[in-house]
């Protein structure tokens, strides 16, 4: 299956994503974990400008990204994407890039969640250079401030600080809110209540998943 999380910082989309990859076998691809890992790099460095503001790295960047990640070979028999499309442009250059390779988005998870509740959830966010996501409260580590998956040490992102993640809500709103709409008349949009357990989001996930697959 070739899914798509779209939802607002917060919404839990790395945290599902990483168990629906797990059950579907197929490879996680984060394209904040993407750019973060460029860190370094003349193409890192350069977004990391535009992360930490809370603003979106620009198009162009992103869709070469996705281009050139969505050409290897592990992502033939499906894939889950976290975080792109974030803008009508992108969205637009994933049809045409999965179109050359005759596939499609089977479906898109909407992961909806209050916004107080996202300022909560962001501001004790812990992450992995691998990709894990912790909350100090929600989901906390076994081991304070050590990783479960893979032992590396956690940090506190430096867009997860308030004045940047009331930036990141409202660019969320204005660039990637039109996407529900899109998708929607697309036909392979499905909404889920981001509120709740952990394990009951994703179980709610997994069957919207299902239902597209026996479509
Ligand atoms: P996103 O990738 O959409 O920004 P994350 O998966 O990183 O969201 O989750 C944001 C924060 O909220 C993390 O600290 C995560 O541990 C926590 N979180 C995720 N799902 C839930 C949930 N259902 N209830 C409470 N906290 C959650
Ligand atoms: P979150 O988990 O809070 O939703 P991400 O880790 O997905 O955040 O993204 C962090 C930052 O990386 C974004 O605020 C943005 O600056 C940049 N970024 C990630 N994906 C995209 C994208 N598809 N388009 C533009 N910028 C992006
Ligand atoms: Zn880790």
């Amino acid at each position: 299956m070739n899914v798509i999380l779209l939802g607002p910082p917060g919404s839990g989309k790395g945290t599902q994503a990483q168990l629906l990859s797990k059950r579907l076998e197929s490879p996680h691809i984060s394209t904040g974990d993407i750019l973060r890992r460029a860190v370094g790099t003349e193409l890192g460095d350069h977004a990391a400008e535009y992360m930490n503001r809370g603003e979106l790295v620009p198009d162009a960047i992103l869709i070469e990204m996705i281009r050139d990640r969505l050409s290897q070979p592990d992502t033939a028999c499906g894939f889950i994407l976290d975080g792109y499309p974030r803008t009508i442009p992108q969205a637009d250059a994933l049809a045409s890039i999965l179109s050359g390779l005759d596939r499609e988005i089977e479906i898109v998870i909407n992961i909806e969640v209050p916004d107080t509740d996202l300022i909560t959830r962001l501001s004790a966010r812990r992450v992995c250079t691998c990709g894990a996501t912790y909350h100090l409260t929600f989901n906390p580590p076994q081991e304070e401030g050590v990783c479960d998956r893979c032992g590396g040490a956690l940090y506190h992102r430096d867009d997860d600080q308030e004045e940047s993640i009331r930036n990141r809500l409202l660019v969320y709103k204005k660039q990637t809110q039109p996407l529900i709409d899109y998708y929607a008349n697309l036909g392979v949009l499905a909404t889920i209540d981001g509120r709740g357990g952990i394990e009951q989001i994703a179980e709610g996930i997994y069957e919207a998943v299902a239902a597209a697959s026996a479509r």
